[in-house]
């Protein structure tokens, strides 16, 4: 299996090059030739591990690893760092099925992609024979910055360097992160938003005489962001899983289809739904739930993607993970929807640098309908989350609550009451434990920390291992930087 990139470079890749690599030389993204077939069939995989059928999944995708190499990988990631009885839980609440992807060390869904692709990356690292140390630089509208500093936090060969934006995340989520430890860890918050960040984490990575400088200190660089194709092939996982439990439990038959609904930030989450799709697995709608940063709403409904200022402001929401204007992966899509042209994404992804704004051709357009777009309000997200609660004792994160109601919506829209459903629960309620909180009617409280016990004693829901005791830490990581100032801030990290 080889990768290509989504802007019609004719360089291809092997999976170990593409991880390393983590953006293409002509600033594409790394998509696989060909999505692989299930390599095992539904009906024996129910009953499955998790772990099981995650070597099967990601090892379909990376088969330059050995099976011995990605044994390694899966028992390295998948252990006792993950609390559920089975890695993942899968449970049902109000006429859903909660896919839990929190309950890894740092209660957010990326755990699950960010504990193995450090191995993922030490393992190709090996196989290439590349000595330069790397340095992971991440852009983080919250949980990745978090998970990847506890993913390489001491790995050795390796670097780790993370931008958050000042103000746009949880107290939570901020204490997390710049309590950190590990000698390579590196934090700094950024004047500016989430997709700032993001779009300096990409401009140094097209600096070429940066890279130069680097290099001759036997420095390379990487991402940990949903960018890199080795933090979304371990997420197709947990929908293929998913469909077999829904089958091992009679909720579904095998070939019978499922709906998948997501809250989704940078679209990373959701095209892991689609390549399992793309592997077999049965799905009728992919419903994409997004907060009042609606442009992928727009974007389903109309065909046009537009960030003009005129056209929309940025707002910072209580679901701060997914306050992004910029959905990188939306590219990867559009690029398998195409059928490939990568001089057609090309076009379009310069359109959206220069213009702010691109719209997509008809055949593309009639190939969206298998998506559904909607979004929920700040207001809508609280009421979402204090009605599940005291109807169906179901505590959900902000996110997850997004997601919900816009199946709600999608429901009503359609009337399709029937197929059963899989909504991506992202995070622990106690991330975002004052909006939580608040919903139920629970405080008002000093500050953050202070919610995370009223919400444990008022609900009984037990507090994530990895949020104990977090404003006790001392706090290490203090930067804070100007945009431009970032990649002097990784020259800083790396002396
Ligand atoms: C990152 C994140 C999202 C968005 O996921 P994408 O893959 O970026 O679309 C949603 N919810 C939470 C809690 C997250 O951390």
């Amino acid at each position: 299996m080889n990768y290509e990139s989504t802007r019609g470079s004719q360089l291809k890749k092997t999976g170990a090059q593409a991880i390393i690599q983590g953006i293409a030389e002509d600033k594409g993204l790394y998509v696989p030739e060909k999505i692989p077939a299930l390599p095992v069939k539904i009906e024996e995989m129910i009953g499955k591990s998790y772990k099981e059928i995650a070597f099967e999944v990601i090892g379909a995708f990376f088969d330059d690893f050995t099976d011995e190499e990605m044994q390694r990988c899966i028992d390295g990631a998948y252990d006792s760092k993950f609390t559920a009885s089975d890695v993942v839980e899968l449970k049902e609440a109000g006429g859903a099925h909660f896919l839990e992807l929190y309950h890894g060390k740092t209660a957010a869904f990326k755990d699950m992609a960010l504990s193995i692709l450090p191995y993922l990356m030490t393992t190709s690292l090996k196989k290439e024979g590349v000595t330069d140390k790397v340095c992971i630089l991440t852009a983080t509208s919250g949980d990745t910055g978090k998970a990847a500093l506890e993913g390489f936090a001491d790995v050795p060969g390796t670097e780790i360097v993370v931008f958050y934006p000042t103000g746009g995340v949880s107290q939570v989520q901020e204490r997390q992160m710049i309590t950190q430890e590990g000698a390579n860890t590196h934090v700094f918050a950024i004047r500016g938003n989430f997709d700032d960040a993001q779009t300096g984490v990409k401009k140094i990575f097209n600096d070429d005489s940066f890279a130069e400088e680097l290099a001759a200190g036997g420095v390379r660089l990487s991402s940990a962001n949903s960018i890199n194709i080795g933090r979304l092939v371990p997420q197709v996982a947990y929908y293929v899983y998913s469909y077999a439990k829904l089958v091992g439990r009679g909720v579904l038959k095998a070939g019978e289809p499922m709906n998948v609904v997501v809250p989704t930030g940078n679209f990373g989450n959701i095209l892991a739904a689609f390549f399992a799709r793309e592997m077999g697995v049965p799905v009728k709608k992919f419903i994409c739930a997004s907060n009042d940063n609606k442009v992928l709403t727009d974007f389903i409904r109309t065909g046009v993607y537009d960030i003009r200022r005129e056209a929309r402001e940025f707002y910072c929401t209580n679901s701060p993970s997914m306050d992004i204007l910029i959905s990188s992966n939306l590219e990867r899509l559009l690029y398998i929807l195409s059928g490939r042209d990568g001089n057609a994404v090309r076009g379009l992804m310069e359109k959206l640098d220069n213009e702010k704004v691109y719209e997509v051709s008809k055949e593309v357009r009639e190939a969206l309908g298998d998506f559904f777009g909607g979004f929920s309000t700040e207001k809508d997200t609280l009421d979402t989350i204090g009605k599940m609660w005291s109807e169906n004792g179901y505590l959900m994160d902000t996110h997850t609550a997004v997601a919900y109601k816009v199946y709600q919506d999608y429901v009503k829209e359609t009337g399709d009451t029937s197929t059963p459903t899989v909504i991506a629960s992202t995070a622990s309620a106690y991330k975002f434990a004052e909006s939580v909180a608040s919903a139920c009617g629970i405080g008002p409280c000093k500050d953050g920390f202070e919610y995370v016990s009223a919400l444990a004693s008022a609900t009984g829901v037990k507090v994530p291992y990895g949020l104990k005791d977090l404003d006790k830490k001392p706090v290490l990581h203090k930067g804070v930087v100007d945009v431009p100032q970032m990649a002097d801030a990784v020259r800083e990290a790396l002396r």
